[in-house]
């Protein structure tokens, strides 16, 4: 299989860096026209330099938005216009007990992880309807299927992505686009680098030593038994959006390492 994405032009929300430009290097080295999103100039602009440094002659561009507001999401499509490919890929986390956790930052993660996807599946699938092709993958993750205690309203959000994509898909019947769900395990993002550094750094042990216990105290189920790389993560995603994947749709696809216990 050779995967060919010349000529579709693909959107990335919050791709400066993590998990969401891994995915964009990979569909730019696909050869898809890739659009990078971040919510500060100086990100996107280095952002967008580093995936041409990387990927010479690829055909990449930057708009700056903050896609948590309906403002942000309004700014980007006025500047964005079509695309083939949406991935809704940006996403908060922050550990907090339940009791801790208030109004405001439910409210929060709701518009943050859950409306940027709906805002921006709202506005590009139904163009993608009227040209009968057209992908959508919302980034979700284990936590939606194993709730994490330290932060229950993420996973939340992300049992939402999971309710939305499936949602979705079924108004994509019988035509050439599809709506999935990627779900990740614990991935060596920037974001998720920077926690286990401040933690390890707390506990006065090394990083390595940090994801190791993370991993043998928090996901003893893991079957990987490390992080993944984020670019592990965005092989599955860049399937996902060739046209390859046609037969895949409506599904929740785990690259999660094995964490979740269960055969489906
Ligand atoms: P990250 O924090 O490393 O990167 C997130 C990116 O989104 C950054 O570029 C950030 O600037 C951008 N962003 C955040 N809010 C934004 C906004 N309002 N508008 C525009 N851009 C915004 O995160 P990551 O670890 O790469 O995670 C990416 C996705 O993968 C998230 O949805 C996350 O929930 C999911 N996920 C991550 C992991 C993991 O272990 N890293 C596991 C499962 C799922």
């Amino acid at each position: 299989m050779n995967i060919d994405l010349t000529g579709k032009r693909a959107v990335v929300t919050g791709s400066t860096s993590g998990i969401g430009f891994a995915i964009a290097q990979g569909l730019a080295v696909s050869g898809a026209r890739v659009i990078l999103n971040g919510r500060k100039d100086d990100g996107v602009r280095a952002a967008v330099a580093k995936l041409l440094q990387s990927t010479p002659g690829a055909d990449v561009s930057g708009v700056t938005a903050d896609l948590a507001t309906a403002e942000g999401v309004a700014k980007f499509l006025a500047e964005v216009g079509d695309a083939d490919i949406l991935v809704n890929n940006l996403g908060i986390f922050e550990p907090k007990p339940f009791l801790d956790i208030a109004d405001a930052d439910w409210l929060r993660f709701f518009e943050t992880n859950v409306m940027s996807g709906v805002r921006m599946s709202r506005a590009f699938l139904p163009r993608m309807l009227a040209k009968n092709w057209g992908r959508i993958v919302f980034i979700s993750s284990e936590s939606a299927l194993n709730i994490p205690p330290e932060m229950v309203h993420y996973g939340m959000t992300k049992t939402a992505q999971l309710a939305i994509s499936r949602g979705l898909a079924e108004m994509t019947a019988g035509s050439g686009v599809t709506v999935n769900s990627v779900l990740p395990g614990p991935t060596r993002s920037e974001g998720v680098a920077d926690f286990f550094a401040k933690m390890a750094a707390d506990e006065g042990i090394s990083q390595p030593e940090m994801e190791a216990r993370f991993i043998a105290e928090h996901r003893p189920s893991s079957l990987l038994r490390r992080l993944a790389s984020v670019e592990e993560v965005a092989n599955m995603v860049v399937y996902v959006c060739s046209p390859e994947a046609s037969a895949t749709n409506g599904a929740a696809l785990r690259v999660d390492g094995g964490v979740v216990k269960s055969i489906a």
